[in-house]
């Protein structure tokens, strides 16, 4: 059986090989303890020293302000209970706004990771005010509410670099400028971000950035929390690892595997995003083309180059992702991790979309091994099983 043509990178990647090379490589000989002082500790320690270099230096930040975590949820949750605690901390002035008010609210976006939004809603639970900030229907940030909820009373600012399901940008350096306005760190879950744009940390204007290995071709399990320099940020581990800001041995064969990958997407990154902002272009045209009524979400907005979410009239996303595998071409509805299939995505309901229209939502994501073949394929294949249930008088379903 051949491969499926994989248009669910958002989801993950595939490692390549030289990554895999790496991480063996790393299982093989540097199995010590980074932690131990004798020889194996130590010719760990260099490893991950050497890896921790590789990773600052793509990310654009230094090794000192890189937390390795076990991935970018690890990161989110560091981001946003770590906010909480450090306002309860006696002595801590670093966000002691111009009233001297108690930093209580977190402001986040709608349209945040599915596990961000749940962790939100558990402290919400608990009494913690938590400020939601609506998009419109492009997906796009409301900055005019979030200026309205971005007092001297926040703890953190957490929104998404880009959205995982439509590949939306959020205006990050506004947010930024905002939540300093009001003397609040801004947190960006930057993980759809990484390998698809150039934007680097030391030019983003956020305090933290949340990344994961496993959307550019490292390993899953592998992660980061940047936290700028100057910012004493408390830990959800304790520990003495990275430097008591993240307890547990290192997962040293995953990091390297995140080094090899970050240092591989850095070589061809300008490159890659115009080839990704090509495949997608060529998609959308390919499928409006093969297919009626094919409505692009967020097309109007600034997108990432690789993701394309859409629905196919008001077919169901399941039978249309169900279809297409049958074809020999994979894609997702919405997230990975919440797809389901049963649920709307969350993203397009914030989005506006009605609960027909959110659950026909389809999401195509590429990376920079996806050729153009791929791109042909999924269009053809659309073409053949799709566009015959389009041309059908739709029915429109009772919805409960
Ligand atoms: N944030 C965003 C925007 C994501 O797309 C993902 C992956 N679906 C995550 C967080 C979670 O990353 P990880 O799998 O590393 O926990």
């Amino acid at each position: 059986m051949t491969d499926p043509v994989y248009l669910d990178c958002n989801a993950t990647t595939r490692p390549s090989t030289p990554v895999i090379e790496e991480m063996l490589d790393c299982l093989r000989g540097a199995w010590g303890n980074p932690s131990s002082t004798h020889g194996p500790g130590q010719a760990a320690r260099r490893v991950l020293a050497d890896a921790r270099t590789r990773v600052a230096t793509f990310l654009g930040c230094t090794g000192a302000e890189l937390v390795f975590t076990s991935g970018a949820t690890e990161a989110n949750h560091m981001a946003l209970l770590g906010a909480l605690e450090l306002r309860l901390r006696p002595g801590t002035t670093a966000h002691d706004g111009p009233t001297g008010r108690a930093r209580r609210r977190l402001v986040i976006s709608s349209v945040e990771h599915a596990a961000s939004l749940a962790l939100a809603e558990r402290l919400r639970a608990r009494g913690q005010p938590v400020d939601l900030i609506p998009v419109n229907r492009n997906g796009e940030l409301d900055l005019d509410a979030a200026a309205a909820v971005i007092r001297d009373d926040v703890a953190l600012v957490s929104v998404m670099g880009a959205n995982n399901e439509t590949g939306v940008l959020m205006p990050t350096q506004e947010l930024a400028a905002l939540a300093h306005a009001a003397g609040a760190p801004l947190h960006v879950d930057a993980t759809q971000l990484v390998g698809k744009t150039t934007l680097r940390f030391d030019a983003s204007g956020a305090d933290l950035w949340s990344v994961s290995a496993h959307k550019l071709g490292g390993p899953k399990g592998v992660g980061a929390l940047v936290v700028r320099k100057g910012l004493a940020w408390p830990a959800l581990f304790s520990g003495r690892q990275e430097r008591v800001r993240r307890g547990g041995t290192e997962n040293l064969a995953g990091i390297v595997g995140f080094a090899a990958a970050a240092e591989l997407t850095g070589r061809t990154l300008a490159m890659d995003i115009a080839h990704m902002r090509g495949l997608q272009a060529r998609l959308e045209s390919g499928l409006r083309r093969a297919c009626p009524d094919v409505h692009v979400h967020g097309a109007a907005a600034a997108r990432l180059p690789n993701t394309t979410c859409l629905r196919f009239g008001t077919l169901d996303a399941d039978q249309v992702l169900g279809k297409l595998e049958s074809a020999g071409v994979v894609a997702s509805s919405g997230a990975a991790c919440s797809a389901s299939g049963s649920q709307p995505s969350h993203v397009l309901v914030a989005m506006g979309e009605s609960t027909l229209h959110a659950r026909a939502g389809v999401r195509f994501s590429t990376c920079r091994d996806t050729s153009t073949d791929d791109i042909d394929h999924a269009v053809a294949a659309a073409a053949r099983v799709l566009a015959p249930l389009l041309q059908e008088p739709q029915r429109q379903p009772v919805l409960p």
